[in-house]
């Protein structure tokens, strides 16, 4: 269920094992999922720009085995614009202050001398962790208005946990010898790992074409990607998932029947799916389930060039766009037509929200009046423009989510044996490409070889661990902020 890259991934290695495979997608046209890339006009454009780097050997290997050179490597250039100037990305504190100008660099100072003298005694919630590091004003600068957008919750409302894990604290005597002295070399992996991020692999025509492919190496192993089918209910019997009734595109009802079932579509709606329903406790808490949605406006403009950077972070509390998506720099190829630029602008919203319900002539005037307020570009050099809205972009990490996940994985687990959930919604977990095909990777060999391989076992770098156990933090990679205990939206 789902041809996203875990529905897709699952399938390519059922295949291989020469199980035959039926997949189901709710899209009419696009496959890929959060991954796929949207065409308008001959323009290429992401949800969102998704960069192909993986820790996971294994992962990088299958992205080189079905793109082979259609893959391109590329640099990373993504920094921070605020009132009119850019800033490094990550931050250095050299840069931001000498970006900033002498006034308000030393109202920073200031305000960072005065965090240190006058610290928050036990600091709970994001908001007070970054203020104690940073100081008020370098916080509201660099981190209170982007957080917000993202997430749409309060720093005062997220725990300070997140930001310890995260943010490296702020040492002045370092800044000033870093800005002064050459630099050295990196010392061990570690370091050279993060250099490496500096740089990533990218499919010439976006992380759909990915996608794409897979869909055709299916269709050649006479495995086509069912599109168009809205599941309406999943069926099981005697402990067994029997049957998936969908809708296809002609309002006709279709039955699937299988052994084994593989689900990639959210948590909370597989869960709302099952006939008959489950006991009161998973349904309510799959209903709990929460997701942050997103708008992607993407806009063509009449220049042939805007910025050199892959994306900018908007920090600027004068607008709502977050983030800047400059779609040519991720490849040349994105756009037909070299003379031309296209800009993907992310907007974080809930759905049902003022900016979700707008309609799309209204949002791209938005787009376009924000582009044009931060300094980026006349509105009439603007000749097109498309809205996609992509519901459930993040699964919201709050304080009892993991509880949630918990009740439905262990009913999952005892009641239907047969039906296995891969994927970030399928899993819930906030994580990038590598970490869902490699989830679905180990449950399409469990399936195919009925080996005890668990996808809870993957952690947020893609890597297979024997030994995390259930409960345990995961604190090996990517990390969300978790809304404080108690507070309530
Ligand atoms: C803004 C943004 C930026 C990102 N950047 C990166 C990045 O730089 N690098 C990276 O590696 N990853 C990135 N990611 C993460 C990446 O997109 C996901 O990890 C990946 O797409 C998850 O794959 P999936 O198959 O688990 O889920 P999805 O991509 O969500 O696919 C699920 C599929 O199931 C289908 N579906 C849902 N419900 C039903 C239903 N009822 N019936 C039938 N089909 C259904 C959906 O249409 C979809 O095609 C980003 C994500 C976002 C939102």
């Amino acid at each position: 269920m789902g041809a996203g890259p875990a529905g897709l991934t699952a399938a390519y290695e059922l295949t291989k094992h020469d199980v035959p495979v039926t997949v189901i997608e709710k899209d009419p046209s696009y496959v890929g999922g959060l991954a796929r890339t949207v065409e308008h006009n001959g323009y290429r454009f992401d949800i969102g720009g998704h960069r192909f780097f993986s820790k996971n050997q294994e992962i990088e290997d299958l992205w080189t085995e079905v793109m082979q050179d259609e893959m391109l490597t590329r640099g990373r250039l993504s920094r921070i614009y605020y009132r009119g100037r850019f800033y490094a990305y990550p931050i250095k504190a050299f840069n931001a202050l000498w970006n900033l100008g002498p006034v308000e660099a030393v109202r920073c100072l200031v305000s960072y001398a005065y965090a240190k003298v006058r610290p928050i005694k036990n600091p709970r919630s994001l908001e007070d962790w970054v203020r104690n590091q940073f100081g008020w004003r370098l916080y509201s600068i660099f981190f209170k208005t982007y957080t917000e957008k993202v997430w749409g919750i309060s720093t005062k409302e997220l725990s300070a946990d997140w930001a310890a894990q995260r943010i490296k604290s702020l040492d002045l005597g370092l800044v000033i010898r870093s800005a002064l002295l050459p630099k050295r070399k990196p010392r061990d992996r570690g370091e050279i790992v993060t250099t490496l991020i500096d740089r990533f692999r990218y499919p010439r025509l976006g992380p759909g074409q990915m996608w794409e492919r897979v869909t055709s190496i299916l269709e050649s192993r006479g495995r086509p990607v069912l599109m168009g089918r809205t599941i309406l209910r999943i069926e099981h019997r005697g402990g067994l998932v029997r049957t998936v009734v969908a809708r296809n595109d002609d309002g006709a009802v279709e039955e699937y029947a299988g052994s084994q079932f593989v689900s990639s579509i959210p948590m909370r709606e597989l869960v709302r799916l099952l006939e008959p329903a489950p006991p009161a406790p998973v349904l309510d808490a799959a209903n709990k389930l929460g997701y942050r949605d997103f708008i992607s406006i993407a806009l063509m403009i009449d220049r042939p060039d805007l910025f050199p950077d892959n994306w900018i972070y908007i920090h600027d509390p004068s607008v709502k766009v977050g983030r800047i998506q400059n779609f040519k720099n991720w490849s040349p190829d994105m756009v037909p037509d070299q003379t031309k630029t296209c800009l993907g602008l992310e907007y974080f919203c809930f759905e049902g929200d003022g900016l979700w319900t707008m309609d799309d002539a209204a949002l791209i005037d938005v787009a376009r009046k924000e582009l044009a307020q931060l300094g980026m570009c006349p509105p009439e050099a603007v000749f097109d423009g498309v809205v996609v809205r992509q519901q459930k972009a993040y699964p919201v990490y709050d304080d009892v989510y993991q509880a949630r996940v918990q009740v439905i994985r262990d009913y999952l687990a005892k009641s239907l044996p047969n039906l296995h959930v891969a994927g970030r919604n399928g899993m819930h977990k906030y994580n990038n490409q590598d970490h869902s095909m490699m989830t679905a990777l180990l449950v399409a060999r469990a399936i195919a070889t009925g080996s005890a391989l668990d996808p809870w076992k993957v952690n947020a770098d893609a890597v297979y661990h024997e030994d995390i156990r259930v409960g345990e933090k995961d604190l090996s990679g990517r990390q969300v902020p978790e809304r404080l205990a108690g507070v309530s939206r």
